[in-house]
Order: structure tokens, then C-alpha cells, then sequence
């Protein structure tokens, strides 16, 4: 895969997710311009849970907040996307994207809109657990202050492995999501929760040429590292993961590109780079799987 020329974000928010600034698709191009990224990918996010029906499926747009489930939103989604990258090309590329948050039962639903619109790039994150959002500092405590740390990693890892297989996303976000809150009820054991659990569905994500997400968000979130932590990114190595991302998770336009040369650093440290996508595509892709048999 050739090297990337300059950083690239692919993890923002616009004002169509409700849990962001109310900001522009073209705002933020002109602030990644500013910032002299050259690529950046839009993950507004679908959240398709029924149980969570009054909570989460919102979108903001045309000035006002509307209903996730009438998937008209996405039009208007599509034209501001194609507007912005008419007007930034060459310097910004713009790509189309979704961040998913995945619940099982609901593939099809997700497979049909993914189908129905020319999406660059679609991001599989693992944001609710038995209905709870373990992303929310307000409502964590509902999950984890029920469970042990071996619950909470069989809960995790099993939804993380389910999202895999369903072939639906392009690459996982934020893969350790859980350590953001987590930590904080079930103490030093979280950054172990992965051991056992993540090793087969690293292999099965570096089978299938699925990609893995280095997430800034962490390092301004109380974190104070990286999404994924240096050993889980050093298993997903070792396990044959070679699509790499880089986001920002941005949901504000200060956020934008924030960290992206710590995830930059750290891809460079293992000689790699940040892999871009169009029409679900990793760029750079040749069609051809694996290699050729030898003659
Ligand atoms: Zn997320
Ligand atoms: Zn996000």
C-alpha cells in the first residue's frame, strides 16, 4: 500500500450525530484545510437498537431533529458531502461515511441502507451493552456497576466477535471502548479484559481484510492514551491486521485531527500507515485477495 502523503481523519462527527456541535460538513472541511490534513471521512452515527428507540435514533438536520429511522436524512447527508467535495477538491478529500453501532438481530436493516447509498467507508463500533451505553459517562454505571471484569469481557468480546462476522462493517472504532469508564468500577483489570478474547477475532478480521481503528479520542477523554492500548494494537499486529485508520472521533470542530500524529507515530513505529477507503475499498486495493499461486 503506498504511503499516505499527509494525515488523514477518518472518524468525524458533523452536526447531523446529536451528541455533536451543531457545525457543518463544510466548516469542518475548511478547518481540516486549515489544518493541512488531505483526507478526512464523515462517520455520522446510525444507531438501530429498537430498546433504545427514544434515546439514540435522532439525526440534525435541515435545522431540525428528525427521526434516524426515516433514512431520508441520508439525502440530504449525501448532498452536503458531494457539495463539499466539489468544492475542495484537489486539496481536501472528502469521503462518505457512517459510524454504526452495532446490535445484533438488526443486519438486515443495516445491510439495506448500506446498500441503498454509495458510502466510502463504514465504521462497526460496539457502543451499547445489554441495552446500556457504555460510550455515556451518565449512563455507564447502569452496566458496569452490575458486573464483574469477566463479565464485562464476555459481554464485549462475544458482540465484538458477532459484529465481525456479520461482514457488515469496513473497520472497528475504538475497539477498547469499555476502558474509557470502565476503568473506574472495575479498576487496573480493564486493560487486561482483552486476553483470551481478542487473539481469534483479530485473525478472523485480518482473514476477512477488515481494519482496525487507531482512535485519538482517548488521549482528551481521560484516557490519556490511544484507542487501541499498546497491547492490544500489539496483538492486532501479530495477528495479521494490516488496515490501519486513523480518526479523531471529533464531535467539535477544535476536535478535528486531534492526536492524529500520535496515531501516526505509533502506525509508523510498526511500518505502516494509515489506509484510506473509497466505495468500501481500501485504496491501494488490487482485487486480489491473496497472492497468486506460484507457477
Ligand atoms: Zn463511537
Ligand atoms: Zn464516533
Amino acid at each position: 500500500m503506498s504511503e499516505l502523503r499527509g494525515p488523514v481523519d477518518y472518524h468525524i462527527h458533523p452536526g447531523y450525530s446529536i451528541d455533536a456541535q451543531p457545525v457543518s460538513i463544510e466548516s469542518y472541511c475548511r478547518r481540516a484545510v486549515d489544518l493541512k490534513l488531505i483526507e478526512i471521512c464523515f462517520t455520522t452515527h446510525l444507531e438501530v437498537d429498537p430498546a433504545r428507540r427514544n434515546l439514540d435514533w435522532f439525526v440534525r438536520c435541515g435545522g431540525q431533529v428528525r427521526r434516524m429511522d426515516d433514512p431520508r436524512w441520508l439525502d440530504l447527508y449525501f448532498r452536503d458531502l458531494h457539495r463539499a467535495r466539489d468544492s475542495h477538491a484537489p486539496h481536501l478529500a472528502v469521503k462518505a461515511g457512517l459510524e454504526v453501532g452495532y446490535e445484533p438481530g438488526r443486519e438486515r436493516i443495516i445491510e439495506r441502507l448500506l446498500d441503498a447509498y454509495p458510502f466510502d467507508f463504514v465504521l462497526g463500533s460496539i457502543h451499547c451493552l445489554e441495552h446500556v451505553a457504555i460510550s455515556s459517562k451518565r449512563e455507564c454505571a447502569g452496566y458496569f456497576s452490575r458486573r464483574n471484569a469477566a463479565a464485562v469481557a464476555a459481554d464485549y468480546f462475544t458482540r465484538l466477535g458477532q459484529a465481525v462476522r456479520t461482514g457488515l462493517f469496513d473497520c472497528i472504532a475504538h475497539v477498547d471502548l469499555y476502558r474509557r469508564y470502565g476503568r473506574a468500577f472495575l479498576g487496573p483489570a480493564t486493560d487486561d479484559l482483552h486476553r483470551g478474547h481478542v487473539e481469534k477475532i483479530f485473525r478472523d478480521m485480518a482473514q476477512r481484510g477488515m481494519g482496525l481503528e487507531i482512535n485519538t479520542s482517548g488521549l482528551r477523554r481521560g484516557l490519556g492514551d490511544l484507542h487501541p492500548s499498546p497491547d492490544i494494537m500489539k496483538t492486532a499486529v501479530q495477528s495479521g491486521i494490516t488496515i490501519f485508520t486513523t480518526g479523531s472521533d471529533a464531535h467539535s470542530l477544535a476536535e478535528t485531527g486531534q492526536g492524529i500524529d500520535v496515531a501516526r507515530r505509533l502506525l509508523s513505529g510498526f511500518s505502516l500507515s494509515a489506509t484510506t477507503f473509497t466505495r468500501r475499498k481500501p485504496d491501494g486495493y488490487t482485487g486480489v485477495d491473496k497472492p497468486a499461486a506460484l507457477p
